[in-house]
C-alpha cells in the first residue's frame, strides 16, 4: 500500500500561509517598532505552545495570529485590525485548491499498482473540503484525517489496514511528517521536498543512503522512486 501525504505534497499549501504570515505582519506594522523577524518569531513560539491545545490547521493558527497580536502589541490592537485577522483566516480556509505539477498523473500510474491512501494532518472540516475539491478522492481507498503524524499514528493505520510496516510506503514532503515515523516502523519513505516548509515541520533529512528512502524533485518521479524501492525490497539479501 501506498500512502500520500496531501498539503504540499498533492496540492500548494505553505505558500498561502507564508503569504497570510507577510499579510499579518503589515497588520501589526501600525503599532510595533518590532522589525518581521521578531514578529515572526513570536507568533512561530505562540503557534508551537498551541500546538498541544488547538491541533493543526488554519483555525488555530488564527487564533494564534489572535492571541501573539494582543501580546506584541501590549492589548492596543483595534476590534478591527482583530476583524483584518479573523478574514485572512477565512480566506486561508477557502482558497483553491491546486494540484502540484505531475500530481494527478503520478498518482493515477502509482495507482496501477498499489492501493492507495491519503493520511493529512489539519482541520478535518478544510482537509475535507480540499479532499472534495481536489479531484482525486476517488483513487483513494481511503483518506485518513488525523490530529497528529507520528508512529502511534501510523502504526494505529497500518493495524486497521492488516498492513505490516514492510510493505507500506508513505510520500510527501515532510520529513518529521512523512519520512522518519514511517521509516521508523521500518516502512519505505518518498520524500518529495516542497520549496517552503513550516517551522514546526523541520527535522533533519536521514542519510541519503538509508535503504528504504528515495528523495525526487517531483510529483512525476514518484512512480520511479516507488519502483526502485520495490526492487531493493525484493532483491535477495547481500
Ligand atoms: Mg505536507
Amino acid at each position: 500500500m501506498v500512502g500520500f501525504d496531501a498539503d504540499d505534497t498533492l496540492w500548494r499549501s505553505q505558500d498561502y500561509f507564508d503569504e497570510a504570515q507577510l499579510e499579518f505582519e503589515g497588520i501589526l506594522t501600525g503599532y510595533l517598532d518590532l522589525d518581521d523577524m521578531q514578529v515572526r518569531q513570536r507568533l512561530h513560539e505562540v503557534e508551537g505552545g498551541n500546538i498541544g491545545v488547538f491541533g493543526y490547521g488554519v483555525k488555530g493558527m488564527t487564533l494564534s495570529m489572535i492571541e501573539a497580536a494582543v501580546e506584541l502589541t501590549g492589548s492596543r490592537i483595534s476590534a478591527a485590525d482583530i476583524g483584518k485577522v479573523v478574514a485572512l483566516g477565512k480566506r486561508l480556509l477557502q482558497h483553491p485548491v491546486e494540484l502540484l505539477p505531475g500530481v494527478r498523473e503520478a498518482v493515477e500510474a502509482v495507482g496501477r499498482h498499489y492501493p492507495l491512501v491519503l493520511i493529512t494532518k489539519g482541520d478535518l472540516f478544510h482537509q475535507e473540503a480540499k479532499v472534495r475539491q481536489c479531484g482525486l478522492a476517488g483513487l483513494f481507498r481511503r483518506i485518513e484525517v488525523v490530529s497528529e503524524k507520528d508512529p502511534g499514528t501510523y502504526a494505529r493505520l497500518l493495524e486497521e489496514f492488516g498492513l505490516p510496516a514492510r510493505q507500506f510506503a508513505m510520500v510527501g514532503n515532510s520529513v518529521r511528517s512523512d519520512i522518519l515515523p514511517v521509516l521508523d516502523l521500518g516502512g519505505w519513505a518518498v520524500h518529495v521536498p516542497y520549496h517552503s516548509t513550516w517551522i514546526h515541520e523541520q527535522a533533519t533529512t536521514p542519510d541519503a543512503g538509508h535503504q528504504r528512502l528515495c528523495t525526487v524533485a517531483n510529483a512525476a518521479e514518484v512512480p520511479g522512486a516507488l519502483e526502485a524501492l520495490a526492487a531493493r525490497a525484493y532483491a535477495p539479501p547481500g
